[in-house]
């Protein structure tokens, strides 16, 4: 991998049910300090690579069969999940997943497991979204959407991750929500330096905050490049952005 890198996998090979090939030789590259976007249509393997860098897949009967994966220098691709969280990674699942029945400062402590100094972090988190401080003692199952997915974000902030993974931010938010959501991943990049690894179908949104970009398709990446050239290649504008 080039030098810097945070993140990289190199010809990673992910199978279901011992027959399904769903990642078929992915290779990408996650600089350190960047945000990259992962794009692609339904099904072509994004959520799966998330589970295979955040060592999620042999609880769902997949499993990486070849390949490897590297985080920080150091060859994770046997490594167990919550090693890779103790290494400096952390998931938002898609579909937010947060405790619906816990308010919001027991979602942001659950995830702090791997954490003694909690109160400082929580500090922080509600610095960053001053809303969840406003709310901080309201049952998370009657937020609205946004705030969830705030949420999620938070709490995945609490392990303290040098590289935070997104997977579908803005599935079923409105406008202005995703606009809300992507200015806080921009701003965390920014001020704190957070590397991002984002997952969306939201093309048009995710190369306007993101570095780089990376298309896949049918478990292999078929386009790369810096979010300029992306948004700027035909076929992306005619496949991915509705511009063709
Ligand atoms: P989406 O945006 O719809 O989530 P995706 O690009 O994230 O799509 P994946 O969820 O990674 O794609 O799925 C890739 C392929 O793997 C799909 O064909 C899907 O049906 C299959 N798949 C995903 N999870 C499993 C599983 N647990 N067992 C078997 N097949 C699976």
């Amino acid at each position: 991998a080039p030098a810097g890198g945070l993140l990289a996998l190199n010809n990673v090979e992910v199978i279901y049910d011992d027959v399904i090939l769903v990642l078929r030789g992915l290779s990408l590259f996650v600089p350190d300090g960047e945000i990259v976007a992962l794009l692609g249509s339904n099904g072509a393997g994004k959520s799966t690579t998330l589970k295979a860098v955040s060592g999620l897949l042999p609880s769902e009967r997949g499993a990486v069969t070849d390949g490897s994966v590297t985080f920080a220098g150091t060859d994770i691709t046997t490594m167990d999940a919550p090693d890779r969280v103790r290494e400096g990674m952390s998931l938002c699942m898609e579909g937010r997943h947060v405790f619906e029945h816990l308010t919001i400062a027991e979602n942001l402590t659950a995830g702090a497991y791997t954490q003694k100094n909690t109160a400082d972090d929580l500090d922080l988190v509600y610095e960053f979204f001053p809303k969840l401080a406003d709310m901080r003692n309201r049952v998370a199952g009657y937020l609205s959407g946004g705030e969830q997915q705030m949420l999620a974000i938070g709490r995945a902030l609490m392990a303290r991750p040098k590289l935070l993974m997104l997977d579908e931010p803005s599935l079923g938010l409105a406008p202005l929500l995703v606009q809300e959501i992507f200015g806080y991943i921009k701003r965390l990049n920014q001020e704190q330096g957070l590397t991002v690894l984002v997952v969306e179908q939201n093309a048009r949104r995710a190369l306007e905050v993101a570095d780089r970009g990376y298309i896949m398709e049918q478990g292999r990446i078929v386009l790369e490049g810096s979010a300029a050239e992306l948004r700027e290649n035909p076929d992306v504008k005619e496949f991915y952005l509705g511009l063709g």
